[in-house]
C-alpha cells in the first residue's frame, strides 16, 4: 500500500491510499491534484471519504464523484455534497480490502468523524481530519471543550503505533506553542528539531504516530502536572479536566 499526502491550498494534505490499482482519497478539498495523481499512477478511485463539511475538505468531492463514479462516505449529521453514504459512530466502510471504522469526534465541527483501520501493512491507520494535528488540535468552531476532550480521549485510546494522518501541515506552529506550555519537555524539544529539519527539506511532518503525540501534544497531555500548571498560569480558574483543556485551547487561540 502507498500512503501519499497530496499538498493542496496553503497547508492542506489530501491523503491518498492506493494498492497500485485502486485508490481512496480522504477530504479532497480540490479535485485537480487528485485527478493528476490518479492519472500519473494509472489508478482507479474506489472511495471518497469525508471527515467534516468544511470547504477545504469537500471542495473537490462533487467533481471527483462525477469524474470517477467513486462512492462518497461522510458524516451522517453534516451537509456535504450529495449523494453520500451517511456514517454513524461504529459504521464500517470496506474499501481496498480494508475495514475503516467510523469514530464520532465532535468538537471542530458538530458531526466530525474519523476513519480508523486496525491493520494496514502491519500498523493501524487513522484519518482524523481537523480533530487531531501533530502538536495540536482543531479549533472549536461548533463544539465545546468537553466534547473535543472526549473526542481526543477516544483517539488517544487507539494503539500507540497508529499512523495518524492529519489534514494540515500546522506542526511547526503547533510545536512553538507546545514549547511555551512545556519548555522542559525533552521529547518535545527533540521532535521540534526533527520536524524543523523535515520542513527545511520541504518534506511533510506527517503522518505522525499516536505514541509520539502522547509525548509532545499539549492537547493530549492536559492531565499531566506540567500542562495543568501551565494552564493555571494562563487561567487561574482552570481546575478540572474540561477547564484545563479549555484554558490550553484558549491560550493557543491567542498565542502569537
Ligand atoms: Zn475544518
Ligand atoms: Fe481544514
Amino acid at each position: 500500500m502507498n500512503l501519499i499526502p497530496i499538498p493542496a491550498f496553503s497547508d492542506n494534505y489530501l491523503w491518498l491510499l492506493h494498492d497500485g490499482q485502486r485508490a481512496l482519497i480522504v477530504d479532497p478539498g480540490d479535485a485537480a491534484p487528485v485527478l493528476r495523481v490518479l492519472q500519473e499512477n494509472g489508478l482507479q478511485l474506489g472511495s471518497i471519504l469525508v471527515t467534516h463539511h468544511h470547504p477545504d475538505h469537500t471542495g473537490g468531492v462533487a467533481e471527483l464523484h462525477a469524474a470517477t463514479g467513486a462512492p462518497v462516505h461522510g458524516p451522517a449529521r453534516e451537509a456535504i455534497p450529495e449523494p453520500f453514504q451517511r456514517l454513524q459512530d461504529g459504521d464500517t466502510v470496506q474499501t481496498l480490502g480494508l475495514d475503516f471504522q467510523t469514530i464520532d469526534v465532535p468538537g471542530h465541527t458538530a458531526g466530525h468523524i474519523a476513519f480508523y483501520t486496525p491493520e494496514m501493512d502491519g500498523r493501524p491507520l487513522l484519518f482524523c481530519g481537523d480533530t487531531l494535528f501533530s502538536g495540536g488540535c482543531g479549533r472549536l468552531f461548533e463544539g465545546t471543550p468537553a466534547q473535543m476532550l472526549a473526542s481526543l480521549d477516544r483517539l488517544a485510546a487507539l494503539p500507540g503505533n497508529t499512523r495518524v494522518c492529519c489534514t494540515h501541515e500546522y506542526t511547526l506552529g503547533n510545536l512553538r506553542f507546545a514549547l511555551a506550555v512545556e519548555p522542559d519537555n525533552e521529547e518535545l524539544i527533540g521532535y521540534h528539531a526533527r520536524c524543523a529539519a523535515l520542513r527545511d527539506q520541504g518534506r511533510p511532518t506527517l503522518p505522525t504516530s499516536l505514541a509520539q503525540e502522547l509525548l509532545i501534544n499539549p492537547f493530549l497531555r492536559t492531565r499531566q502536572a506540567t500542562v495543568m500548571e501551565a494552564a493555571r498560569r494562563f487561567d487561574p480558574a482552570a481546575h478540572d479536566d474540561n477547564t484545563v483543556f479549555a484554558a490550553i485551547r484558549q491560550w493557543k487561540n491567542q498565542f502569537k
